[in-house]
């Protein structure tokens, strides 16, 4: 997950790592920020996964599954530790 300063600082073309929601591991993709949408009461963040079988493909993975890259710290997020225990 991704803290709430740092999200709220996130710019188009940031590089981040993206739990892949729909891969069975939660693996982490490489992604590039999109588009920023900061117009209604929740900041909305679409990145493109620049790596991998989804290349090219355009999700707003939200602040939790989300880490800056290179990698800062996996506290406090329940994907990385369930991605460390398998
Ligand atoms: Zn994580």
């Amino acid at each position: 997950m991704m803290l709430r300063f740092q999200w709220d600082s996130l710019r188009r073309d940031d590089n981040l790592l993206v739990h892949d929601v729909a891969s069975a591991d939660l693996g982490l993709r490489p992604a590039v920020v999109v588009l920023i949408d900061s117009s209604g009461p929740r900041r909305d963040v679409a990145v493109r996964y620049t790596d991998g079988p989804d290349a090219g493909r355009v999700v707003r993975p939200g602040r939790f599954a989300t880490h800056l890259d290179p990698l800062t710290s996996t506290a406090d997020c329940w994907r990385c530790a369930e991605t460390l225990a398998a």
